[in-house]
């Protein structure tokens, strides 16, 4: 055993550092099972203490250090390097305190999503994040990659449920910025270094995150659609109709729909295949008599001025997770071959001449199959891009090419929700102007000197002009 591991170990405890061929076994990622870690060794920290004692001998040693949380991330953010430290969150898994007065809760960044939003509906109340992967994305996850999910609409990303963050720095400098205040204007909102920036700035330890009351009624309805148009219609008219209840607006392109409640997809379809469009419609709100009446007349209006074409109604809290989980099903796309995944944000007005350009583009290349859903009500779209299976990344930047160059000229973004990681890193400077990508080098630089902390992610600081 070398001295760096027999170190770690003194900090760790012998049950918090694994050794190479007690990890190299562990998958990459949760689409990713084929791949494994790489590194010298694995971290387990319970603490912030401990975390920060790893990071001052990474400092100490020159050792780069990939802070991982659930391995849900679709960017590549937490890939391994072979000379570096993993730093797993799996054993920081406490949630500290709760105060249902003041609506805060103090959670370690290794709480899964899920583990949060149910302790906190004990107290009826809700931490309003949601994703499909909320049975293992961490909150120190959520936070680095600022992630979005399925009710941005109405209580917004990661970034705006966060109140305060305790990090640690490179060199083992613990910033605490647990404010548990909704309003702090006192000087830098250092936080918000931490928040979307993958691990590169520092590694998230706690957190403290505004809670909201739990809807008391939650409504939720399939809508079938047959024109884009329409669907811009549609979100304007139910988001009136709900005077700001409507908490989520997803579309699912008419092959996608098909594609999850089609055999080996375990849902059937509660609207007949065949229609352009389907939007899937969630509100949030707090008499369900009161709440039930205003959205169904809001439908029979989308009905009556011929924006939608059919709708049913979940009936019950089991239908309503029906419906999210047919929304939530995209690994379907994985069935009959390989597929790239991509996340892009940009006006709703450019957004059907968007997808047709990019559509148009991919048919040049070998691709099988492009689907197409999102949460539009936020101009976020997915595109699920099958390619012959084995072929993925040989075709993967012909591919990214038809994805993400229309995007300059409209002004979109080449990440809406799941971040830059290594994935779309050649692709930044399609969303971020030479200013931006220099400040960001100058960032890196001033809070991680030797460029320790998730070298080679998001942005490139060696060689870089500041
Ligand atoms: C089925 C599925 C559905 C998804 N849906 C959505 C969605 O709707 N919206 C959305 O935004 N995202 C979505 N995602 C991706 C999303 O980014 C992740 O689910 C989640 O936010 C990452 O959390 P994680 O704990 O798995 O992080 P990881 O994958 O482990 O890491 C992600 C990044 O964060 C860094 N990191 C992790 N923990 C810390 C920490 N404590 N401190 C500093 N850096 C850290 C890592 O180094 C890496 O760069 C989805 C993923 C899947 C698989």
């Amino acid at each position: 055993m070398d001295t760096f591991e027999t170190e770690l170990r003194q900090i760790l405890g012998e049950s918090g550092v694994l050794a190479p061929r007690d990890f190299h076994q562990r998958a990459a990622g949760i689409w990713r099972q084929s791949e494994s870690l790489s590194g010298i060794a694995l971290a387990r920290p319970r603490n912030t203490q401990e975390t920060a004692a790893c990071l001052a001998l990474c400092y100490q040693r020159d050792i780069p250090v990939v802070t991982q949380g659930g391995l849900t991330g679709l960017v590549r953010g937490a890939d391994t390097l072979s000379n570096g430290l993993v730093l797993s969150m799996e054993r920081m898994s406490t949630i500290e305190q709760i105060d249902p007065e003041q609506r805060v809760v103090t959670a370690q960044a290794g709480v899964t999503l899920q583990q949060l939003q149910d302790t906190v509906a004990q107290q009826g109340l809700m931490f309003p994040l949601d994703l499909g992967a909320r049975g293992t994305a961490t909150l120190g996850g959520n936070a680095s990659t600022n992630a979005g999910g399925n009710r941005v609409l109405k209580y917004g990303m990661m970034r705006d449920m966060v109140l305060g963050v305790e990090a640690v720095l490179a060199d083992g400098t613990i910033i605490n910025a647990l404010n548990p205040l909704i309003k702090n204007n006192a000087g830098y909102d250092v936080k918000q270094l931490f928040l979307g920036s993958e691990g590169t700035l520092g590694v998230i330890t706690r957190l403290t995150l505004r809670l909201r009351e739990a809807a008391q009624s939650r409504q939720m309805s399939l809508v079938a659609v047959k024109a884009f148009d329409d669907v811009k219609r549609l979100l304007r008219h139910m988001d009136r109709g709900l005077g700001g209840q409507l908490s989520a607006f997803e579309l699912l392109w008419g092959d996608f729909y098909q594609l999850v409640t089609t055999l080996p997809a375990q849902n059937s379809p509660p609207l007949p295949h065949g229609h352009p469009f389907y939007v899937l419609l969630e509100s949030h709100g707090t008499s369900h008599a009161m709440e039930h009446e205003r959205f169904s007349a809001a439908l029979e209006g989308a009905l009556v001025d011929d924006i939608i074409d059919d709708a049913v109604i979940a009936q019950s809290e089991r239908e309503c997770a029906t419906f999210w989980s047919i929304r939530d099903d995209v690994a379907q796309v994985f069935n009959d071959g390989d597929a790239l995944l991509f996340d892009v944000s940009l006006p709703i007005t450019a957004m059907q001449s968007y997808v047709e350009t990019v559509k148009r583009r991919l048919a040049d290349t070998a691709c099988m199959q492009c689907w197409t859903f999102g949460h539009v009500g936020d101009g976020n779209l997915h595109f699920a891009v099958q390619v012959p299976r084995g072929r993925a990344e040989e075709l993967r930047e012909s591919v990214e090419r038809c994805v993400y160059q229309p995007l300059r000229d409209i002004k979109g973004s080449v990440s809406a929700e799941h971040g830059i990681g290594l994935e779309k890193k050649f692709w930044l400077p399609i969303s971020r102007s030479k200013e931006e990508l220099a400040l960001m080098v100058m960032l890196k630089r001033a809070l991680d000197p030797k460029n320790l902390l998730n070298p080679g992610k998001v942005i490139d600081v060696a060689g870089a002009e500041a």
